[in-house]
């Protein structure tokens, strides 16, 4: 659960209004008596039981676009926490002040609703039919994307229930229901047309009744004049607890034909028309699916050809978005698994991956357009053909250079950067695709479109601080790899994270990482070089070392630089101070927009003792319970 609420001890769970009313009389009904409970119909949202005049009142706490909580027309709470604080204090739209908690009597625990068990299953189910995935990538899309996930399942969830039996008519419904001796309460949903609007089949006395369930233009359901939900499955478990309006309570489902309990198919992300323009909110997600008009039963189509979304219908010579620019819409909405570079080039087993991933020149036909450049020469997009595929890659260009030892050393880095990145297959990292002598010598990588974080975030200080949580995360699910591998960075900076979409991060630019052997924990290296001081860890500086935990320093700096949307870390300050700045105990400090548990966290990476700093496995845990808190 979000927000820390499962902590609280006046809070229930999943309780019905009747169950809080219950617990409120144990408590003696006393004026101003409350307890919090999750809402039943929205999600997201809470509920709130108040005793006032010896009666019961239940306020719903909707979750807000933004994530934060409100009482309809009541002010905006960071958390319900919050809100009851408030309220406690200010008589603002409620009968009476808060007064006294009822707290859960010693053994009450707070409810799980029936949607927390199946949701862990049907959430595998749901990514690796929707994205053919398997293993590690399975397990890396689910820990990146499981607020998103999470909404995706609860409006899509009924599709694998039992009731659901999809656009059958109304005689069929009918036929269904009366076949055999079904008992009273026996219900089934059906689709009516594609506005997303249902029937609820009731059968009772040997008759069937028909309910309609509309869909209103925020996206909730309801039958007419009856209370309203965010999904049918919550409306289901309404009218299964009490009739509420209808003829009677629903007991059993009708059971599909075609149920066999994990075989029907949850229709693809690539059905669905491409969603308006928004901010990849909470509930933004959730209204988005719930504009969308869903196609007729029976198409079914799955897997990676059919994703009209993904970044690859895209042409390949779009140029990257100019200041001022917007990026295009599919790269603000795809989710990482939507992208021709979640899984890499060499997974299909008929694309053969050679011991020296050596690339036909006549394999590559480069644009004239440049990514970025450096000493080395410049970086190109291009288009990488394959016995299958044509895929679109970043290829670095070696100048050639004047005398030949530069040409030789040059060329021995650019060996070198690809024998690390040829050992390393992750969904956060950017993958080399093989290395071509020709012309020039070049080394053809994963395209990531839109560049560097730094420069990206620069341009585009409007994207939220839960969007930047989500890219940093992936940063440390990229580097918790690379330290399970045993290879240290030595460069990572918010300028060597590429972005392919707004909700994509790769780590890039291997050049410096090293392998580190098995007896040792760190790497030392022989003399100090051109190094990026700003962002090294004290016994980089004081003692040449170099391990994961000086990699964890580079990450500390790199959230800095993201949460102050591409500020350059310690500006107007030389290397030499900013190391005595270091070793005075000071550190950098809060940007504007970073919130505080992520700059706890920042300082955490800068702890001075390399024994007493967290490694990548602890720090990506800490991010992840941060993002999942204030993204679901
Ligand atoms: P640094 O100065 O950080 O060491 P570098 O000179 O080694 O960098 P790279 O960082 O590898 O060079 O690449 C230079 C620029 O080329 C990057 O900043 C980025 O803009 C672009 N670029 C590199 N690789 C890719 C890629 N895979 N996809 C898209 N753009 C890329």
């Amino acid at each position: 659960m979000a927000d820390g609420t499962i902590h609280l001890p006046y809070f229930f769970g999943n309780i019905t209004r009747e169950e809080a009313e219950d617990f409120l009389k144990q408590g003696g009904r006393s004026e101003g008596l409350y307890l919090l409970r999750q809402s039943r119909n929205y999600l997201g949202g809470y509920a709130l039981s108040v005793c006032h005049g010896r009666k019961f009142y239940h306020y719903t706490i909707e979750r807000e676009l933004s994530g934060t909580y409100a009482i309809a027309g009541g002010i905006s709470h960071n958390s319900p926490a919050e809100l009851v604080n408030y309220h406690a204090h200010e008589n603002s739209g409620l009968g009476c002040l808060l007064k006294k908690p009822y707290n859960r009597p010693s053994g009450v625990q707070p409810k799980i609703g029936p949607f927390e068990d199946l949701k862990e299953n049907l959430i595998r189910e749901y990514v690796q039919q929707t994205w053919n995935l398997q293993g590690e990538a399975l397990e890396q899309a689910i820990i990146s994307q499981k607020p998103q996930l999470e909404k995706l399942i609860a409006t899509t969830a009924h599709e694998r229930m039992p009731w659901f039996h999809g656009t059958i008519s109304r005689d069929i419904s009918e036929q269904k229901l009366l076949q055999g001796a079904k008992a009273n309460g026996t219900f089934l949903i059906r689709e009516r047309d594609s506005n997303g609007s249902y029937a609820l089949c009731l059968l009772h006395d040997r008759k069937v009744s028909h309910y309609r369930i509309d869909r209103d233009k925020t996206g909730k359901l309801s039958i007419p004049e009856g209370k309203k939900f965010d999904t049918l499955w919550q409306l289901v478990e309404h009218y299964s607890y009490k009739p509420d309006g209808l003829l009677r309570e629903l007991t059993e489902p009708c059971p599909r034909s075609d149920h066999s309990g994990g075989m029907f198919q949850f229709r693809g992300r690539s059905e669905l028309p491409t969603p308006p323009v928004e901010n990849w909110s909470a509930g933004g997600i959730i209204s988005r699916i719930k504009s969308y008009s869903f196609p007729k039963a029976g198409s079914k189509k799955q897997g990676l050809a059919s994703r009209t979304n993904s970044v690859s219908t895209i042409n390949p010579y779009v140029t990257r978005p100019k200041a001022g620019e917007k990026v295009s819409e599919a790269l603000l909405h795809s989710l990482p698994m939507d992208t021709d570079v979640y899984r890499g080039i060499y997974e299909d087993p008929d694309e053969l991956r050679t011991q020296t991933v050596k690339i036909k020149r006549e394999q590559l036909m480069l644009a004239d357009i440049e990514l970025g450049s450096g000493n080395f020469g410049t970086v190109k997009k291009g288009i990488f053909k394959t016995a299958k595929s044509e895929k679109k890659v970043a290829v670095k260009i070696l100048k050639n250079e004047s005398s030949n030892s530069d040409v030789q050393d040059s060329r021995e880095e650019l060996l070198t950067e690809a024998r690390v990145m040829q050992q390393l297959d992750n969904p956060y990292i950017v993958r080399m695709i093989g290395v071509c002598e020709a012309e020039s010598w070049m080394l053809v990588m994963e395209l990531a479109e839109l560049g560097p974080l730094n420069k990206f975030l620069s341009k585009n200080r409007e994207i939220t601080d839960k969007n930047v949580t989500e890219l940093v995360h992936q940063v440390s699910m990229g580097m918790k790899y690379l330290e399970e591998k045993n290879f240290v960075h030595r460069d990572l900076a918010a300028r060597n994270v590429l972005l392919v979409t707004q909700h994509y991060a790769k780590i890039s630019d291997f050049g410096l990482s090293k392998a580190i052997q098995s007896d040792e924990n760190y790497y030392k290296a022989k003399s100090c070089g051109k190094w990026p001081i700003k962002w090294y860890a004290p016994e980089c500086i004081n003692y040449l070392k170099f391990s994961s935990k000086s990699d964890v320093w580079s990450f500390g700096v790199l959230m800095w630089e993201a949460f102050s949307y591409g500020q350059k870390p310690y500006r107007g300050m030389k290397g030499a101070e900013v190391t005595l700045m270091i070793e005075h105990g000071d550190r950098m400090e809060c940007p504007a927009k970073c919130p505080p548990e992520v700059y706890e966290l920042m300082k955490l990476c800068w702890t001075y003792k390399v024994d007493q700093r967290p490694n990548f496995t602890s720090v990506e845990f800490k991010l992840r319970s941060y993002y999942y808190d204030i993204a679901q």
